[in-house]
């Protein structure tokens, strides 16, 4: 059996954008994101893709087909 070498600077996934579809209620929703990728301020929804560890919580969790995470595997050259 060959052993593939590992590689050494593995593949990670990177958020391109959040998209919210309607309103998302802040007491189902305010508290799922870790890192403040989604949340609320002045009760408005922000998002920033920059923050986002892309674990889906939101998309699972703020209510169906509210949140979609576009995002992409990034693979060094
Ligand atoms: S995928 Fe995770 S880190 Fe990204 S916005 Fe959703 S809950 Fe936050």
């Amino acid at each position: 059996m060959a052993w593939r070498r590992k590689p050494e600077k593995p593949c990670s996934i990177v958020a391109r954008a959040i998209e919210v579809y309607g309103d998302l209620d802040p007491d189902e929703c305010g508290g799922v994101c870790p890192t403040g990728a989604l949340r609320f301020e002045a009760g408005r929804v922000v998002t920033e893709p920059s923050l986002c560890l892309v674990c889906l919580a939101c998309m699972a969790l703020c209510g169906p087909s509210r949140v979609r995470v576009v995002s992409e595997w990034v693979c060094p050259e």
